[in-house]
């Protein structure tokens, strides 16, 4: 079974199944996705075909127009995709809490065995510790985020330094290109009755009549699916990847891949990405060494979203620093309408309204302020979480809750001691202006780039 993938159940192999179900949760790809590619070696090995399931529905937190267009907009790429492989479809749009809410079940009650994604945070990781348990038939989980899977490290690592040499010993036996997919025995090609079809031209209307927050728009300038990602990545590779070490943090250079939000569902997988800009060592680094360390930290951390995760030097700091005087203060309602004294800071949280995420450097610059300006620390990661669950299309990612306890000391060091931060290391506006060109970001609008 290697070190991908794993039973999440100890019911066995249904032999009288119609096929093998292969349960896509996060990552919404047919090529390059080392899940699909086990559901369809076991079902080669049992003469089966396989099945593709892709299920969206209204409940989930947060659920808005933002995250249903991105994922909408990937539905007829993949179902092009599966129908010239001969694999079955079934992509169901769960609207309003009167629409059928067992689909999934009803799709592996005819299964030999399900084959789902192994993923460490928000629903996936819930539903493959509550869904799972009521299946009646194999159930196995696989690693297709990382690059070296999430089961070859036995504990949490403490930082990137104790991570990164344990990569790069093993990344020799994983950066390679993923074979093609190639299934034996087609699936019969009718669809499927749960099947909600999706087109260009019917998303708008698909949106419009589900029971979601329909008051956080689209991304203005991040269109969803393979096709976008494949055309991100092109346009990266030609215009950031040579910059990438010199100007990544310097946000009007636009030197960053732009690719967060397709790797968080899963259009695109890290591991085609590596390949392409295998000459970047700086760049691998980031989607490499920092992006599994946060998967790492995400697989044995049960709660994400506490400050008992940090390490004991960061906690101590702000127990001694936890009443010093903060001024400004703002409330969460104030935060999210970038209603703060300070433009840079506006402009950041605006490019996560409009935009759905907000530059790697400034991140760091927004996260560190809301520790500032916020009465508690623990409020302080309370409304981090929320503006990134709500609005960030790259957010409910291990990145985004590790990246957010980042702002409170995770993974980092001690620095000299400051007000409000004790030993963990601040940010200021006088730094972001020395290093960066913080009135060229303001001037586009706080959206990063020119619309
Ligand atoms: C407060 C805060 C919140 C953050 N929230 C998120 C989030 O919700 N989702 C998210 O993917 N990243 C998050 N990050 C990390 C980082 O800012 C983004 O990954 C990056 O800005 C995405 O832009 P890009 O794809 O152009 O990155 P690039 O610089 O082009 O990097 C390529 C890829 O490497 C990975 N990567 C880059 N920086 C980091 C990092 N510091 N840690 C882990 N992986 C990294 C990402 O997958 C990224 O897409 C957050 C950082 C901070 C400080």
């Amino acid at each position: 079974m290697g070190e991908r993938a794993r039973p999440l159940n100890s019911a066995p192999v249904r032999p009288t199944g119609d096929y093998v179900l292969y349960w896509c949760q996060m990552n919404r790809r047919v090529d390059a996705n080392q899940a699909l590619d086990y559901a369809v070696e076991l079902a080669n090995q049992l003469h089966l075909p396989v099945q593709f399931y892709e299920g969206l529905t209204y409940s989930y937190p947060y659920a808005s127009d933002r995250f249903h267009r991105f994922i909408l907009e990937g539905v007829p790429e993949t179902a092009q995709r599966l129908a010239s492989l001969g694999i079955g479809y079934t992509f169901y749009l769960r609207r309003r809490p009167s629409d059928p809410n067992d689909v999934l079940y009803r799709l592996a009650a005819r299964a030999a065995a399900v084959v789902t994604d192994d993923y460490p945070t928000f629903l996936a990781a819930r539903h493959n510790a509550s869904v799972v348990p009521k299946l009646d038939v194999a159930c196995y989980a696989v690693d297709a985020s990382c690059i070296v899977p999430m089961a070859c490290f036995e504990k949490r690592e403490y930082a990137a330094y104790t991570i990164r040499p344990k990569i790069h010993k093993l990344l020799p036996s994983y950066l390679w290109p993923p074979p093609p997919v190639k299934v034996t025995r087609r699936f019969p090609p009718r669809p499927s009755e749960f099947h909600t079809p999706v087109t260009t031209t019917n998303i708008a209307a698909l949106i419009a009549s589900c029971d979601i927050d329909h008051t956080v728009p689209p991304s203005v300038s991040i269109p969803g699916g393979r096709l976008a990602a494949q055309k991100q990545l092109a346009h990266f590779l030609q215009h950031g990847l040579a910059r990438y070490a010199a100007e990544s943090n310097q946000p009007s250079a636009h030197a960053t891949s732009g690719l967060s939000p397709y790797l968080h569902f899963g259009h695109i997988s890290a591991l085609e990405v590596a390949l392409a800009a295998k000459s970047s060592p700086e760049f691998l680094e980031q989607l490499i060494v920092r992006r599994e360390l946060a998967f790492n930290c995400a697989r044995f951390t049960p709660r994400l979203d506490s400050l008992h995760v940090l390490p004991g030097w960061a906690r101590e700091t702000m127990r001694r620093h936890r009443r010093d005087r903060r001024h400004p203060v703002y409330t969460t309602e104030q935060f999210e309408r970038a209603a703060t004294h300070d433009a840079l800071w506006n402009a950041t949280q605006q490019e996560l309204l409009t935009r759905g995420v907000i530059h790697g450097y400034y991140r760091m610059y927004w996260g560190k302020k809301i520790v500032e300006w916020s009465s508690t620390y623990s409020g302080a990661l309370r409304t981090m979480i929320y503006l990134h669950d709500r609005y960030a299309l790259d957010g409910r990612d291990p990145n985004a809750y590790t990246n957010i306890l980042w702002c409170f000391g995770l993974h980092d060091r001690p620095w000299p001691e400051r007000p409000i931060f004790g030993t963990i290391r601040s940010m200021t506006l006088a730094g972001m202006r020395r290093k960066t060109n913080v009135d060229a970001y303001i001037a586009d609008g706080g959206t990063g780039f020119s619309l």
